[in-house]
């Protein structure tokens, strides 16, 4: 990271959709800022492109999606996420990229949100680790689809659950990218980082498998922080904000 300080990120809107690849990826800070959102009234709901059922190696693939689908509720109760939903992408070889951006756009034209959050399409993580394939893919196809909802002559055959034509939107202030190596934003966590916490925590069988995998109370306060000194020092979570005017 450098050493400008980052600005807080813009908490004047209303509803936000985050769109991530796997059950767990908005655990890993970002639903610390969510229920900070929830708590102030904001909706915010979860659109999922896998089920992430190559996420566990001692299960097999039909057992972990029922699984991960219980920890991932419990993980939106944690913050104050009811609707959360989910894409048929095949987990860890997401590969579809004009059927995800119009999964994207069908998505942001039936919700309308004002924000749209998703997972850094960086190469590489803040810690230095190479970011996965699907986190890759679907940050940019995210960026797209949230462009391509916002164009009438693109996807224009989009239809909702009625079969009615979905209309474009173009209401869309910023897309938020947790994750990211270029953070221009943050948002404080002081109040709503127990929440944050406890939504990773909620991925039981998940963590267990990972017998390398840091304890989640440790983890996240680490990464808050670690933005703490470009934030006035409060614990903070980083996003590199796109497509704001300002
Ligand atoms: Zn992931």
């Amino acid at each position: 990271m450098g050493d400008e300080d980052l600005k807080p990120l813009p908490e004047d809107w209303d509803s936000a959709l985050a769109i991530v690849a796997h059950p767990d990826d908005m655990e890993y800070g970002a639903s610390a800022a969510v229920a900070r959102w929830t708590a102030q009234g904001k909706t915010v709901s979860y659109l999922l492109v896998t089920r992430g059922e190559a996420g566990i190696d001692t299960m097999p693939p039909e057992e972990t999606i029922r699984v991960r689908a219980a920890e991932q509720r419990a993980a939106c109760d944690a913050v104050g996420v009811t609707t959360l939903e989910y894409l048929e992408h095949p987990d860890g070889t997401i590969h579809d990229i004009m059927q995800l951006r119009r999964d994207v756009a069908a998505a942001v034209r039936r919700h309308r949100p004002d924000v749209v959050l998703t997972g850094s399409p960086r190469d590489f993580f803040p810690n230095g680790m190479y970011n996965m394939a699907d986190h890759r893919v679907v940050g940019y196809a995210v960026l797209d689809g949230v462009r391509d909802a916002a164009n009438r002559w693109v996807f224009s055959d989009l239809t909702g659950p009625d079969g009615e034509v979905l209309e474009p939107w173009d209401g869309v202030r910023f897309t938020a990218l947790s994750g990211s190596t270029e953070p221009s934003h943050a948002v404080e966590v002081t109040d709503s980082i127990e929440a944050g916490i406890a939504s990773l925590r909620a991925h039981q069988a998940y963590l267990a498998a990972l017998d390398w995998h840091p304890d989640p109370e440790q983890m996240i306060r680490s990464f808050a922080d670690e933005v703490a000194p470009r934030f006035g020092g409060v614990p903070a979570i980083a996003f590199e904000v796109i497509g704001l005017q300002d």
